[in-house]
């Protein structure tokens, strides 16, 4: 017999687009939405007065593999940080047992849960084992992960092919440091022989890497990243308008992560020269060391940086930076069959905020208040697949 639930009271956010629905139901058959309207007869309702209902969060970039060096390293620049093999992340990884650090990577899992994310993808380090810790660490939990896992950068093509077949078995794509950590032509054999599995890299992070790609190869990293088809490309934070609109008509998703970029040092992204590019993009908190698992915090600061940085207090809608934590995200992860809006047929996972509370009390925006001003401590509860997780 099917489960039926209706969800009653609350406003909610749904579809696509992320439409405001008052006074309708949200109806759950097996875990699936069924449709927003009037609460089906024969099912059980679940009442939900002074709420907001909305889609759970895609995080479309991390790295659970630091979630046990919070804070380490702040204030050095980058290079020093997270920079393989010596950088500060990689001796505290070296130090750590692998039961250590896989029960560490389950708490930035748990954590991710408990402020409202869904799914996420991570660029996880340390060749094959890597990508076997983070599917030990992320066993059972409800939260979908896409692992993009890397191999050694530093040995001949044929050992870094045989590698990267045996990564793949394992992992779901590569997340690569960057265009420039391998041959090319490797990139492009691997992309064509894996047409399915997702394929991402950092690009443009800071101005050292972009001036050097343009020095050694006529192009920033954007551009050259094209040339392996990626599915995603993350930071562009120094990204040329042209390299920006080709990466739109070549159709490559972009993410985003400014609150890592800028405790980093590394410069501030402009998401405003993005939409009027057509680049469509989602939003990543990055290494746990340097920003919380925290999307209502990623999506404060990307929108108030847009507008702030370019005077202009309309640079960037509210709606567009809720999507990006949301159905953007999820269509770069290609996640969006099942998640990233509340839509039939998609999976019922959602986050209740309580819109009596004294942070949300007097909203005269919704979706502006979802962005500029809700932050975890508003959560009532989460229901995933229609089950209450919180
Ligand atoms: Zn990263």
């Amino acid at each position: 017999m099917s489960r039926i639930i209706s969800f009653t009271g609350a406003q909610i956010i749904a579809g696509e687009d992320l439409d405001i629905f008052h006074g309708a139901a949200l109806n759950v058959v097996d875990g699936r939405i069924e449709s927003i309207g009037s609460p089906i007869a024969q099912g059980e309702q679940v009442a939900l007065e002074s709420s907001l209902i909305l889609p759970m969060f895609i995080n479309a970039h991390c790295h659970l593999g630091d979630t046990g060096a919070k804070e380490l390293g702040v204030g050095l620049p980058m290079e020093e940080v997270v920079s393989p093999p010596n950088g500060l992340k990689h001796r505290f990884l070296n130090q750590l047992s692998r039961e250590e650090h896989i029960s560490q990577m389950r708490d930035g899992l748990c954590e991710m849960l408990a402020n409202g994310i869904i799914a996420c993808a991570d660029f996880r380090e340390q060749g094959l084992d890597g990508s076997l810790r983070l599917r030990e660490a992320a066993a059972g939990l409800p939260l979908q992960v896409k692992i993009l896992g890397r191999f050694r950068e530093t040995s001949t093509c044929a050992q870094m092919y045989e590698e990267a077949v045996q990564l793949l078995a394992v992992a779901d794509g590569l997340g690569i440091r960057d265009v420039d950590c391998y041959p090319l032509q490797l990139l492009q054999k691997l992309r064509m022989e894996y047409p399915n599995k997702l394929f991402a890299a950092h690009a443009a992070e800071n101005q050292g890497v972009e001036r050097k790609s343009v020095r050694d190869f006529g192009c920033g990293q954007a551009k050259r990243s094209l040339e392996f088809g990626p599915d995603f490309l993350v930071h562009l934070t120094h990204t040329s308008k042209a390299e920006l609109e080709e990466l739109a008509s070549a159709k490559v998703h972009a993410v985003s992560c400014p609150r890592a970029n800028s405790i980093l040092g590394d410069g501030l992204p402009d998401l405003k020269s993005w939409l009027d590019a057509g680049v469509q993009f989602g939003l990543g908190t990055d290494n746990m060391m340097a920003s919380s698992a925290d999307m209502f915090r990623e999506m404060e600061y990307s929108s108030r940086l847009t507008r702030g940085m370019n005077l202009e207090a309309n640079a960037i809608d509210s709606k567009t930076v809720l999507k990006s934590a949301t159905i953007q995200g999820a269509r770069a992860l290609k996640f969006d069959q099942d998640l990233g809006s509340l839509s039939p047929g998609k999976m019922a996972s959602f986050i209740v905020l309580d819109t009596a509370c004294l942070n949300l009390k007097y909203c005269k925006d919704l979706i502006s208040a979802v962005v500029n001003r809700a932050d975890v401590r508003d959560i009532k509860s989460i229901y995933i697949e229609g089950e209450k997780y919180k």
